[in-house]
């Protein structure tokens, strides 16, 4: 986020809606893209790129890319929760017969 001591940050783009806002201000947001000849068998060619891309903080919030800290927070502790409460021993797991 915004730091004073390091004078003028360079404006960046946002992605999606097109508004120009400083470098420090946006959300960096890094996606890996997969294109391959053929999903189904193994044996195929991928080839992968990685593309990074800024946005805006209403955008990123949109998008659900970025989270108010105290709201980032409440979901991380409910999905533990989440996880914490799904049952790991069943009546028959692993067990095959
Ligand atoms: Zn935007």
């Amino acid at each position: 986020m915004a730091n004073k001591i390091r004078g003028r940050e360079k404006l960046v783009t946002c992605s999606s809606c097109g508004r120009t806002m400083p470098k420090d201000k946006s959300v960096k947001y890094g996606r890996m893209n997969v294109y391959s000849t053929e999903l189904k068998s193994g044996d195929d060619v991928k080839a992968t790129t990685f593309v990074e891309s800024y946005y805006c903080i209403s955008c990123a919030k949109h998008r659900r890319i970025f989270e108010k800290l105290g709201r980032k927070a409440a979901i991380a502790a409910a999905r533990k929760e989440r996880e914490f409460k799904r049952p790991t021993e069943r009546w028959n797991s692993g067990r095959r017969w």
